[in-house]
């Protein structure tokens, strides 16, 4: 971090973390942030790191992930020392990135190392500053740092650690292609390397056996399985009004202290926070129309508690690091089934409890069990409060539920015909009968 952010050490606390190798500066950051025992991530990674192995971390986010790596290799790079990074942290989303970022600083202030965030969205020119001004530590999105290694800003022969943080969402977003590039412009000896995924599906497994060497595992919870500290419930919903007559019921009550709603595009978003503003006033609202300073300052503001409520799409929900949030609202169920476990990870972080509460209509019952599949378990349905208005589902929505449970049906029994092609079907051959009539 920048000189004048560094700070005298106080008095040592003995607390869990001096079990690890690490020195004087990093645990005392860690008793001033307020960590007192490791998290089980923390517990596995943090000495097979600092004993210099590749390691492959499945573990989800909310389970201490970051500091598992940031630790040793704060230890490793220990000191500020000339120009160029030591050590590069990709990160597939800008609020993951700045996360990551703002969790060094906290376990940094004591060492004097020097970091730069980066990441598209934000002209690079104070980006760039930061970096000529020397840095020991890069952490970016793979886009941007790929920009800045091209046009001669970023020197990246140095590097002697590299972290792929979220590996698996960073498949997801197609940067296999910018990661592949980075690999071959990065120096190859004597390089640790650590992959961080919360699931691990083939692609990333193929990924980590290109990238790791000789990796140690170490993993947290059973793949895709939500942290133990969240509560998860579904109601079923029949259409969109009613889950907004749904949503602003529940969140009425003051146990509803500090809300995320995630939902399926920019338009609903819209709506569900216009809706939410008029009744109870205080929310904000991220997608990525949203201007960068935008979506950073909607964070800013729900982390302090300024405001209760903060609606996203998915876009956003893998860099949300909000200490207590009190409940997850899943405005529909998300069809990417992988950030279902993303999604309400932003609840129930690192000991503490939160609960996650889906909507989920007709159509999205199939999706539903295709989650529960990957979660290995069976999300307790709620009954509708009874004050909730109930409305009727408009035409155009009735027929949308209805060809997307045709499509599901369709798509496990490729013979199925669906009631839309019947009704096609009967329609062209009453035409047909009634052109024939007309001859
Ligand atoms: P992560 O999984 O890295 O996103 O971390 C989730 C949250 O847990 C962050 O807000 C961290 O600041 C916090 N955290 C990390 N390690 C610990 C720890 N040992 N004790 C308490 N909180 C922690």
């Amino acid at each position: 971090m920048s000189e004048n952010l560094q700070e005298e050490p106080q008095k040592e606390v003995q607390n869990g973390f001096h079990e690890f190798k690490l020195n004087k500066q990093l645990l005392e950051a860690v008793s001033k942030v307020g960590y007192q025992t490791p998290t089980p991530i923390q517990q596995k990674a943090i000495p097979l790191i600092l004993a210099g192995h590749d390691v492959l971390g499945i573990a989800q986010t909310g389970t201490g992930k970051t500091a598992a790596y940031l630790l040793p290799l704060l230890m490793k790079v220990k000191y500020p020392q000339g120009m160029h990074p030591r050590a590069l942290i990709l990160a597939p989303t800008r609020e993951l990135a700045i996360q990551i970022y703002q969790e060094l600083q906290k376990l940094a202030v004591y060492t004097g190392i020097r970091a730069a965030c980066v990441y598209g969205g934000l002209g690079p020119k104070i980006q760039k500053q930061i970096i000529a001004n020397g840095i020991d530590i890069i952490i970016g999105t793979p886009g941007r740092i790929l920009e800045l290694y091209f046009d001669g800003t970023l020197y990246l022969r140095d590097i002697q650690t590299m972290v792929l943080d979220e590996a698996d969402r960073m498949m997801d977003m197609g940067f296999m292609p910018q990661i592949r590039q980075l690999l071959e412009v990065l120096p190859t000896k004597k390089r640790q390397n650590l992959l961080f995924s919360a699931t691990f599906p083939e692609k990333v497994e193929r990924l980590s056996e290109e990238f790791l060497e000789f990796p140690m595992r170490v993993e947290i919870a059973p793949q895709s399985t939500p942290a133990d500290t969240i509560e998860q419930y579904v109601y079923y919903i029949p259409n969109f009004q009613t889950k907004l007559n749904t949503l602003t019921h529940l969140i009425q009550f003051e146990e509803f202290k500090k809300v995320i709603i995630f939902t399926k595009n920019k338009t609903q978003a819209n709506h569900i926070a216009q809706t939410i503003e008029k009744m109870f006033g205080s929310v904000r609202l991220i997608h990525s129309n949203k201007g960068q300073n935008t979506r950073i300052h909607a964070i800013e503001a729900f982390k302090e508690g300024n405001i209760r409520f903060l609606v996203s799409t998915d876009v956003a929900a893998r860099g949300i690091d909000v200490q207590d949030v009190s409940h997850v609202i899943n405005f529909d169920v998300p069809l990417v089934y992988e950030d279902y476990v993303h999604r309400i990870g932003r609840t129930g972080r690192a000991f503490k409890n939160g609960i996650a509460i889906t909507f989920c209509n007709e159509a999205e019952k199939y999706h539903l069990r295709k989650i529960e599949k990957i979660i290995k378990m069976r999300i307790p349905v709620l009954s509708l409060p009874a004050e909730v208005q109930i409305e009727e589902t408009p035409f155009e929505e009735a027929q949308e539920i209805a060809r997307e449970i045709d499509r599901q049906k369709r798509k496990e029994n490729p013979d199925y015909q669906g009631a839309f092609h019947e009704k096609k079907k009967t329609r062209k051959r009453k035409n047909k009968q009634k052109k024939q009539r007309h001859k």
